[in-house]
Parts: structure tokens; C-alpha cells; sequence
């Protein structure tokens, strides 16, 4: 029987990255993905509704078999930011005042993400 084609099509979806699991699609070491690949896009949230980092709404989109959810103002400290480039995971409240640079190794963000927060945050 010949090995269905398929397999050899199977595109990266998930990456340990600092010791986390990462999903995303095309996701590099440093959380970049098919959708976000510029070279401040270093970050993964965690969407509370599957307590699962990915790299973007659209990654969640793609991958989770369900809506994603948006994390509640009142849940401002738990730790749902991850930066890709040092391993820190930083609370939404953390990241919020930030100023698109992480607080532990000073990787800049991209400053855009700002106007996507509605997709992960509630304001
Ligand atoms: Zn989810
Ligand atoms: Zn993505
Ligand atoms: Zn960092």
C-alpha cells in the first residue's frame, strides 16, 4: 500500500518554545507565524477558553476547534503573554503598560498589536 500524500503536505502547527506549548500555523521559535512573520512579531497569548497559547486570533481561528474567548478585565494579572524572544510571560495588565518592549529582555513588539486587543481583551 503507498503512503497516502498527504502526510508529506502537513504544515508545522505547534512548537515548544521555553518549554510551553505554542500552536500556531507555520510557527517559528520565536512565535511568528503564517500571519504575523515581521521581526517584532514575537508574542503569543493564551486564550482562556482552551488555557492555550497560540500566536494570533487567526492561528486560534485556523487550529482550535471552537470561538475563541477574550480574557475579562478582572483577569488583568494572570499570565497570558508570552514573549518569544526571552520566554517570559508577562500579565495582561504587564503587557498593557509596556509600550510594545518586554519588560524582561527589552524585545520590541509590534506596536499594531495595540489595535487587535479587542480580539483578546476585553476593555
Ligand atoms: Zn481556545
Ligand atoms: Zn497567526
Ligand atoms: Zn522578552
Amino acid at each position: 500500500m503507498p503512503e497516502p500524500e498527504a502526510n508529506k503536505m502537513e504544515l508545522i502547527d505547534r512548537c515548544e518554545i521555553f518549554g510551553l506549548q505554542v500552536r500556531g500555523v507555520e510557527i517559528d521559535p520565536n512565535t511568528r507565524c503564517a500571519h504575523w512573520h515581521g521581526p517584532t512579531d514575537v508574542i503569543a497569548i493564551k486564550f482562556p477558553c482552551c488555557d492555550t497559547f497560540y500566536c494570533c486570533n487567526e492561528c486560534h481561528q485556523a487550529l482550535a476547534d471552537h470561538p475563541p474567548a477574550v480574557w475579562s478585565k478582572s483577569e488583568c494579572n494572570v499570565r497570558a503573554v508570552l514573549c518569544g524572544a526571552c520566554g517570559h510571560v508577562l500579565t495582561i495588565r504587564e503587557y498593557m503598560a509596556c509600550n510594545s518592549r518586554c519588560p524582561n529582555c527589552a524585545a520590541n513588539f509590534n506596536p499594531g498589536c495595540r489595535n487587535h486587543w479587542t480580539l483578546y481583551f476585553e476593555q
